[in-house]
């Protein structure tokens, strides 16, 4: 049967997710999830008249959401994308404006669905090689053109560019799309958005998934020029995309509404992160600095993938990256302060 695959098939290497067990006595720090459910308005509104309301197709522009993201960032909805998480955003992204004469560039240490999506749609990339701190160096990106895709901050480092680098890399990059990729962005990192009445080849993709604790319901948006937006559209309703669903248009905006349980959570995910950064240094991990819910750590003596392995077998979860440049680092997303507070503790057990 084989030949009748095509090459693609055979070749293309998926990306591979963090594993989602059903096991409930996990401390599952694997993934990036938020520790903390969603906004209480979230479950106000997913209610026996949502149910109900099942019988109705989804809006399909989901407007409402839309308007109201457009409003969060002082923009207008013809400056709103809204996809099915922001892998939704980035795959329409990536068919629309990559597929270009130039090579797609991105870090060689990256979110790991990029070379995914080019083998997929046979974009030709150029990986850049991040600097020896792991950091994205805007000078890199400057010397020949080309479309861009970047994580701010990058995943799986937590690094961020603040935005003057930004500024310097869009200001050397005006030709061709520069995507930013904020999934993480409201861990303490400058969004791009402010960047975007100077720079209409820019598109800042971000998700509900971190920050608002929705990783399941599934929803990703970018913010650009209309222009963009537009090209975005295109692309969707040519690719048979589907509309987000009425559970998910309503969840996300009653969690877009909720700004104080939004910024409460951030604060508490960022304490915790501090908190396990300075418990991880005083053990000898050389922990990156970090401005998302994830911090990436140098396991002392080499021993990222033992120590994994060793976790793993108790019920701690985290991400070993068997790459290199990451063979000695693990990536550890912030839990509650409960669960980070155990993962020390093994620590201390397997390691002191
Ligand atoms: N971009 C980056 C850098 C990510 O780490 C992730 C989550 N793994 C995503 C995008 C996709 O997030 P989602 O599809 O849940 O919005």
């Amino acid at each position: 049967m084989s030949q009748y695959w095509s090459d693609l098939v055979h070749t293309l290497q998926p990306y591979v997710p963090g594993e989602q067990p059903r096991h409930v006595e996990l401390t599952k720090l694997n993934t990036n999830e938020n520790p903390y459910p969603p906004s209480p308005r979230v479950r106000a509104v997913l209610d026996d008249a949502a149910v109900d309301a099942l019988r109705l197709y989804p809006d399909p522009d989901s407007g409402a959401l839309r308007a109201a993201l457009a409003a969060r960032a002082g923009l207008a909805p013809e400056n709103v994308f809204i996809g099915n998480g922001s892998d939704d955003v980035l795959a329409l992204a990536f068919m629309a404006f990559f597929k270009q004469p130039e090579p797609l560039r991105f870090p060689d240490l990256t979110y790991g669905f990029y070379p995914v999506y080019c083998k997929l749609f046979g974009i030709a990339s150029r990986i850049v090689p991040l600097n020896a701190a792991f950091e994205v160096d805007p000078a890199d990106y400057a010397a020949e053109s080309g479309p861009i895709v970047l994580p701010n901050p990058n995943a799986p480092t937590g690094r961020a560019l603040p935005l003057e680098q930004l500024e310097r890399l869009l200001a050397a990059n005006r030709e061709r799309v520069v995507l930013i990729d904020e999934a993480y962005v409201d861990f303490g990192a400058e969004s791009a958005v402010a960047l975007l009445a100077e720079h209409p080849q820019l598109l800042v993709v971000q998700t509900f998934s971190k920050s608002r604790s929705l990783a399941g319901l599934r929803v990703g948006f970018a913010y650009g020029s209309a222009e963009l937006i537009a090209g975005l559209e295109r692309v969707k309703d040519s690719f048979n995309s589907y509309p987000l669903d009425r559970l998910a248009q309503a969840g996300a905006l009653a969690a877009l509404e909720d700004e104080d349980y939004f910024r409460d959570c951030i604060a508490r995910v960022m304490a915790t992160r501090e908190w396990t950064v300075a418990e991880l240094t005083r053990r000898g991990f050389a922990v990156l600095p970090s401005q998302t819910n994830f911090v990436l750590a140098r396991v002392p003596n080499g021993r990222a993938r033992a120590l994994f392995e060793q976790l793993r077998e108790v019920g701690v979860l985290v991400r070993y990256f068997d790459r290199p440049r990451l063979t000695e680092h693990l990536r550890i997303s912030i839990g509650t302060d409960a669960e980070m507070r155990r993962l020390v503790e093994e620590i201390d057990r397997l390691l002191g």
